[in-house]
């Protein structure tokens, strides 16, 4: 017999507890989630998030419990929670509103709003790139209008909208540039505007925590409730000038996908196997190796369009160029 048989039976048994605490929770949740819906409560509240994992961290230490993994361990589950509370809809905001159209709404940003504004209650229509023969029909009496089409299409698209749009609509677009969609929505339309920038991507399983970059163009009071709508949904708005945020953009996407993709693409030239560099990689480097997988199987056209989005970024390139030169200059010369 082995001996340590009878301590893994308590394991086992622990462990069973444990997948049914996990259930009773999950089950709560789902009932927060109902509440949440019907009170239009934002499915992420950080206070409640931070004040509850304080609260179980101190508790755990009392315990002798690491409060690191009970932090890990709530975070995962709450993860978990966040995803299951979608399930239920979303309270609708503005119940006044009758339609909104997606525009590029077959594709997978635009796929995604779509998806969040119909389990939100409203109507939504899409108008993708075979449907202008039916435009006016698809946007008229439409409230709420948000283009959501590859980055080169964006300003002829807007331009395309023109005839169709009244006063009374909003108009809006999910682009990740801001700066020329905002300027041409203003130009056309005399009605409010406004500029949003998802800062993720289709394949987000919740909203929650999120960030949605927020350009303001004109009428803020009239599109409110789409700003309340995207919160309750989870995510966190971060106000931004359209220029500003193109500045950002430069760093955080244009700068770090061209770095990726000059990794990836070297490393792709270099007589190496990938899977021997996985297989001795810690954690921290499968990750680098990650990023690289991931930038190389998403669109290259939407990746290419961010990248040489404005000069700008083609600019900041060229000086980390040189700071690879500079950098490369302390080694051969030794200089530690
Ligand atoms: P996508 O190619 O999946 O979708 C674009 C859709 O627009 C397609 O269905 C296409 O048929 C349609 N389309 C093209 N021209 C059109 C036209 N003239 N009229 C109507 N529809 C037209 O691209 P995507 O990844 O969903 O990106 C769309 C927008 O979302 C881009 O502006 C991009 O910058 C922004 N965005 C994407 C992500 C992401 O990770 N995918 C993240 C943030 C922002």
């Amino acid at each position: 017999m082995n001996p340590l048989n009878p301590i893994r039976d308590q394991i086992d048994q622990v462990d069973q507890a444990l997948i049914e605490l996990f259930s009773k929770r999950l089950a709560l949740v789902a009932e927060v989630g109902k509440i949440k819906q019907q009170y239009g409560l934002p499915i992420y509240a950080p206070e409640r998030e931070a004040e509850m994992i304080a609260a179980r961290r101190q508790e755990a230490e009392k315990q002798g419990v690491p409060a690191d993994l009970i932090e890990d361990v709530l975070r995962r589950v709450m993860r978990e929670s966040y995803a299951s509370e979608n399930k239920h809809g979303f309270k609708t905001v503005n119940l006044a509103i009758q339609k909104i159209v997606v525009v590029g709404g077959r594709g997978k940003l635009g796929g995604l709003f779509a998806r969040y504004f119909t389990q939100s209650g409203y109507s939504v229509e899409l108008l993708g790139s075979q449907d202008w023969h039916n435009a006016s029909e698809i946007l008229a009496n439409a409230d709420l209008v948000v283009v959501c089409v590859p980055i080169d299409k964006t300003l002829e698209t807007i331009e395309r909208l023109q005839p169709y749009l009244t006063e009374q609509m909003i108009l809006a677009d999910l682009t990740s540039v801001k700066a020329q969609p905002l300027a041409k929505m203003l130009e056309i339309h005399q009605g409010a505007v406004v500029g949003l920038h998802p800062m993720f991507g289709p394949d987000i399983a919740s909203m929650a925590k999120q960030v949605v970059a927020c350009c303001h163009g004109r009428f803020a009071e009239r599109y409110q409730w789409l700003l309340d709508q995207i919160k309750i949904w989870g995510a966190k708005l971060e106000p931004i000038d359209a220029k500003e945020h193109d500045h950002a953009m430069t760093y955080i996407q244009a700068l770090r996908h061209f770095s990726t993709f000059a990794y990836g693409l070297h490393l792709s030239q270099q007589p190496v196997k990938l899977s021997q560099l996985l297989a001795l990689s810690s954690p921290i480097y499968r990750l680098e190796l990650a990023m690289i997988g991931r930038l190389f199987a998403q669109d290259g056209a939407l990746y290419a369009d961010i990248i040489a989005d404005k000069p700008e970024n083609l600019t900041v390139i060229e000086s980390l160029q040189q700071t690879f030169q500079q950098s490369m200059a302390f080694f051969q010369q030794g200089d530690k």
